[in-house]
């Protein structure tokens, strides 16, 4: 029987993730953000996921309520052999389908554990149980079969925890059995990352312009300190080429200017290396309260070799005058937390490592150390180039050391980035004159 395909409306789907250790700080529900990655590409939307922890009795309800609100459920985890496990019951609770050991998978799963020479117990047969009318989704990874079961135009489909073993059985069983069911309109997803604005602003500049588009559902996050990100995403006309997604897109990064970082580059770190190595120029890092963020960044980057030199942490006062040249007139006058001191920094940088560019952060990440003068979150961010002049910004972050500092890696990083934009364009320009005259 095809999906019912209702007004064009997506398939609305549901996800249950079962496990206690899912409701501890220890563990984080992935499976479901694979799932709803894998959906959306099918066209179906989850409307809805919960976290259910090894309970039977709340398992079967949260199923039976699911089953009666969405005709597509999902359900990850708790299909192993141990008392915990309790999908299958449950699920045979909230369906009313019967619970039987079916003889294909009992043999299947002794063949396995004489392979590998392990003790079958009576436990591991629970996994040959299926609800009756259930067709099996093999496992390739595991033990724990899958199930697809459905009735009257609901689907359940049980799948195993460990992701690995669901991610293999959704490709391999689940997505073919969807895709030949349901022709649903696939999304195409766009996502616009700015630097250095505050949400707030972002979206005063965004949604006078998005909200005029309603084909296309756009949210607004705060990715990491300095950065947010807009997130696009249409399906059918609205996605084609030059539809409402396209439009929306260019009428952001418009309104956005050197703001957007994307869909250029996917992180200001990869932008900054691009930009450096078009020009083929390289860079040199200097860093005191970031602690080496800044180099974790730029390497992080595939290729980044071909740009970035190194960098030195210079945490100490006397580091950063021996290594990099700081003078003791700035560190007494001004302070390590200076705007002196950190253009000092990016300098000695640029000589010592002989690059053409260089970032430097000196601060205070707290939580102890400032000063009335000098509170806690006042960064300098310097960049030097060669045949350039030394630019300095000073900023107070709010939020504790670990925003402190990573907002301070990402402002530092944008300032290298605006620069290389402003070269660009001055090149750019000097060739239209050129051409003119
Ligand atoms: P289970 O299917 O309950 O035997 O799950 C086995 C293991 O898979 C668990 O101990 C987790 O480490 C992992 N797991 C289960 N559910 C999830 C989930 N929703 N997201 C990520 N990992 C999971
Ligand atoms: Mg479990």
């Amino acid at each position: 029987m095809p999906l019912v395909n209702q007004a064009d409306e997506p398939l609305a789907a549901e996800i249950i993730a079962v496990g206690s250790e899912l409701l501890t700080p220890f563990r984080l529900d992935t499976n479901s953000l694979y799932l709803t990655g894998e959906l959306n590409q099918l066209g179906i939307a989850v409307r809805r996921k919960s976290v259910v922890g090894d309970d039977q009795e709340r398992l079967t309800a949260e199923l039976w309520a699911a089953l009666s609100r969405s005709p597509l459920v999902f359900v990850t985890g708790g299909l192993g052999p141990t008392a915990d496990d309790l999908t299958r019951k449950a699920a045979a609770g909230a369906t009313g389908a019967a619970l039987r050991r079916d003889p294909q998978l009992e043999a299947g799963l002794r063949a396995w554990f004489s392979r590998r020479g392990a003790v079958l117990s009576e436990n591991n047969l629970r996994q040959a149980e299926l609800l009756q009318g259930a067709e099996v989704l093999p496992n390739a990874n595991g033990t724990a079969p899958g199930q697809w079961w459905e009735r009257d135009g609901r689907i359940l489909i049980l799948l195993p925890g460990p992701p690995h073993e669901l991610e293999a059985m959704f490709t391999a069983a689940v997505r073919p059995r969807l895709a030949g069911r349901w022709q649903g309109q696939a999304w195409r997803h766009v996502r616009l990352l700015l630097a250095d604005i505050p949400e707030s602003q972002a979206d005063a500049i965004a949604a006078p312009l998005y909200t005029a588009v309603p084909e296309v559902e756009t949210t607004i996050l705060a990715a990491r300190p300095g950065e947010i990100e807009l997130h696009l995403r249409a399906r059918g006309a609205a996605a084609g080429p030059e539809g409402a997604l396209d439009r929306l897109s260019r009428q952001l990064a418009g309104a956005f200017g050197e703001r957007l970082v994307s869909p250029e580059s996917d992180s200001l770190e990869a932008a900054v290396i691009e930009a450096l190595r078009r020009r083929g120029e390289t860079l040199a890092t200097a860093e005191s309260c970031t602690g080496g963020l800044l180099g974790a960044r730029l390497t992080a980057v595939p290729g980044a070799s071909t740009v970035y030199l190194g960098g030195a942490i210079t945490y100490a006062n006397d580091i950063k005058q021996s290594l990099l040249h700081v003078s003791s007139s700035s560190l007494k006058n001004h302070g390590a937390v200076s705007a002196a001191v950190a253009g000092e920094m990016a300098r000695g940088a640029q000589h010592r490592f002989l690059a053409d560019w260089s970032l430097a952060i000196t601060g205070i990440a707290g939580p102890s150390g400032g000063s009335a003068e000098k509170p806690v979150g006042l960064v300098s961010m310097a960049c030097a180039g060669l045949n350039e002049e030394t630019v300095v910004v000073e900023r107070r972050f709010q939020g504790g050391r670990d925003r402190v500092r990573a907002y301070a890696a990402a402002v530092a990083l944008n300032l290298l980035r605006l620069r290389l934009l402003k070269c660009a364009d001055q090149a750019a320009n000097s060739a239209a004159a050129r051409t003119e005259s």
